[in-house]
């Protein structure tokens, strides 16, 4: 039996990046970007207006009041989108828009509130500071600038940001596909008529579904049979994928195929890991592609997937940081259990103020898929603890991301406003 930790280094050292591919950018929302991206001119391009008012040269205007209000000529009309050619001279202006070029000549423009306009001229009402109501050429970006740096996942500020540095197409790292195999002369599909002794194949559903929410592509490749030829001949069929998972087959039963299968092909570097649920877990790297042997049973194979298959998909699609959110709760039960593996136990959590709470969601059996269903995390109790009391604090890997998501502003409370 191997150590949970070695068990998982071992595998992440084995597990390739995967090469890189180029996108449109509205597809590439969530990826890691493979390139660094570079400005290749100043966003804005060009000094423009911050208000709507009027362009004008501060030595005309400084001293501007009601009381004593400075006329200026308009010279033009200038709406966002069009650039005026023409130079503003002494006690001249031109009424500008937000958005538009400062015409040359021009330093400051003056907020539109601030003014009066007769016929083709203009009554300055107040004098702004010399530069007012200006948005400076690379107040933004400056061109040869590298904006997004290669490795950042791509968030919707990203994709706005690579659309008005016009790049539609970008590199980023390919998405893994992965094949998922189930095994098990008892095992029914999903739409076949119900028969005595035979067992749904949900694992396949609630791997693939968990394949997706890591962002990569699942295949389900159905059942293979308890039997050499059915099994070798369907992982041959899902090594073409860039990871294999098969579930079931991989502990000690006499029917544990899967797990044959990996050592005649003498590929396996471990088959038993210190957790629970999951101790019976196969991993090998087949072709130069690695192949887990998850456990059978639903809950096992899931919470085995989150340690190990969820951080290999992520660093194969170039991600730097692999696991999930974890953190400290008060545990409200007992929990006892024997030393020598660890246990990843299903919990239900409160937040309080500031604590977050923990509580088992019952009955902790591998078959117990229900108890996966309510759980938002998973308390983890290291190997060697026998005992965990209420009102400890214990390590908890959060599963539900919308956890932190309230019916109302969170802020009114934490603000202490309402
Ligand atoms: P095994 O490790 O192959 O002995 O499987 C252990 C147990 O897990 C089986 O007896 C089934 O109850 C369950 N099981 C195996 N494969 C699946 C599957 N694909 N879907 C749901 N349950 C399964
Ligand atoms: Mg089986």
């Amino acid at each position: 039996m191997i150590d949970l930790i070695d068990a998982i280094h071992q595998v992440l050292e084995l597990i390739p990046r995967l090469g890189q591919e180029r996108l449109p950018i509205l597809q590439a929302h969530g990826r890691v970007l493979g390139e660094d991206i570079l400005a290749t001119r100043n966003i804005p391009p060009w000094d423009n207006s911050a208000m709507d008012g009027y362009a004008v040269r501060w030595q005309d205007i400084q001293r501007a009041s009601p009381e004593n209000p400075v006329i200026l000529k308009v010279l033009a009309d200038l709406p966002a989108g069009r650039v005026y050619k023409g130079l503003v001279g002494t006690q001249e202006a031109v009424r500008i828009m937000t958005g538009a070029p400062i015409p040359q000549g021009a330093d400051s423009v003056v907020q539109v509130e601030d003014t009066e306009k007769f016929n083709d001229r203009v009554k300055i009402l107040a004098g702004p500071g010399w530069g007012k109501n200006i948005r400076r050429s690379g107040e933004d970006v400056r061109a040869g600038e590298t904006v997004i740096v290669a490795g950042t996942i791509l968030q919707p500020a990203h994709i706005g940001m690579l659309a008005s540095l016009q790049r539609s197409m970008i590199s980023v790292y390919q998405q893994p596909r992965v094949a998922i195999l189930s095994t098990g002369d008892e095992l029914l599909e999903i739409d076949e008529s119900w028969q005595e002794g035979k067992i749904v194949n949900s694992n396949s559903y609630s791997l693939a579904s968990l394949v997706a929410a890591c962002g990569a592509q699942p295949i389900q490749l159905g059942i293979a049979r308890d039997q050499m030829e059915d099994l070798a001949h369907k992982i041959q069929q899902g090594l073409l994928a860039d990871i294999l998972l098969t579930s079931g087959g991989v502990s000690v039963g006499d029917y544990d195929l899967v797990k044959a299968l990996l050592r005649d092909l003498g590929q396996i570097n471990f088959w038993k890991v210190s957790m629970r649920p999951g101790q019976p877990l196969a991993f090998g790297m087949i072709s130069g592609k690695p192949l887990f042997g998850l456990p059978g049973n639903p809950v096992s194979s899931m919470v085995s997937f989150e340690q190990f298959v969820r951080p290999s998909i992520l660093k194969m699609a170039g991600h730097q940081n692999l696991f999930r959110p974890t953190f400290k709760a008060i545990l409200q039960e007992n929990i006892e259990k024997r030393a020598g593996l660890i246990h990843f136990i299903r919990c239900l959590l409160v937040r309080k103020g500031e604590k977050i709470y923990a509580s088992t969601t019952g009955e902790q059996g591998s078959g117990i898929l229900s108890s996966m269903v309510k759980a938002q995390g998973l308390i983890v109790l290291p190997k060697e603890q026998t005992l965990a009391r209420a009102g400890e604090e214990v390590a908890v890997i959060l599963l539900d991301s919308a956890f932190f998501y309230t019916p109302f502003p969170a802020y009114l409370s934490l603000n202490n406003l309402g």
